[in-house]
């Protein structure tokens, strides 16, 4: 049992092909993986188009979901933007979030959490307790980054999901094949982020699968 839902492919800046990814993937033992490229309002229709084609190399083993990672929009346009990648078949949506490590536009984070078509809040920097609030209220993950960069707020993120009380997700952000995560791995992005085992247990093993039921 392994997800990762928030991972890259040739079709924005990751190195693989979404074949060899999943390939990749199950070997490591994941069954549930989300391809989520970059978009913007230039190219989503494309990419989400794309990996609607992708996730049907998926199988008995492993489930992939078409996504997006909203990357780098407008606050004011991410609603929109949102929507057209859901019309063009994208099952799970990621908005690029406040990282540390990039000028991402203020206000980024706010217009993911109130936005229930959003599913991850990736690496969202110095995230608040009422963005996380409001993350909880409208059903969106905040996400622990395994990525190098945006993981060094993951211990802000951490302790303000937990005052809210919002449920998080452990995700890779894969561009390359050495960025996926084993099952220990992924627990140690965790509990070095300071989820205790029991927070641990939900981001890694419980809130994947029930985020996804559904989809
Ligand atoms: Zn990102
Ligand atoms: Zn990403």
């Amino acid at each position: 049992m392994r997800a990762d839902l928030h991972m890259h492919t040739v079709y924005s800046d990751g190195e693989l092909v979404p074949a060899e990814l999943i390939r990749r993937a199950k070997v490591l033992g994941h069954d549930l993986i989300a391809i989520t490229d970059h978009v913007d309002a230039t190219n989503v229709e494309w990419v989400a188009e794309h990996l609607v084609r992708a996730a049907g190399l998926g199988d008995d083993e492993i489930r992939v979901l078409p996504g997006v990672e909203i990357t780098h929009v407008r606050p004011a346009r991410i609603a929109e933007v949102a929507k057209t990648a859901r019309r063009c078949g994208a099952a799970w949506i990621v908005v690029h979030g406040e990282t540390p490590v990039e000028p991402v536009e203020a206000g980024t984070n706010r217009a993911s959490v109130e936005n229930p078509d959003i599913d991850v809040l990736a690496h969202p920097g110095m995230l608040s307790v009422s963005e996380a609030e409001a993350a909880k209220e409208n059903g969106v993950l905040i996400e622990i980054s395994g990525r190098m960069g945006h993981n060094i707020a993951n211990g802000h993120v951490c302790s303000v999901a937990r005052e809210a009380k919002a449920d998080m997700v452990v995700d890779s952000d894969a561009h390359a094949p050495e960025d996926l995560m084993s099952e220990a791995r992924a627990r140690l992005v965790a509990r070095g982020a300071g989820l205790t085992e029991l927070e641990a247990e939900a981001a890694l093993r419980v809130n994947p699968y029930k985020y996804t039921a559904g989809l």
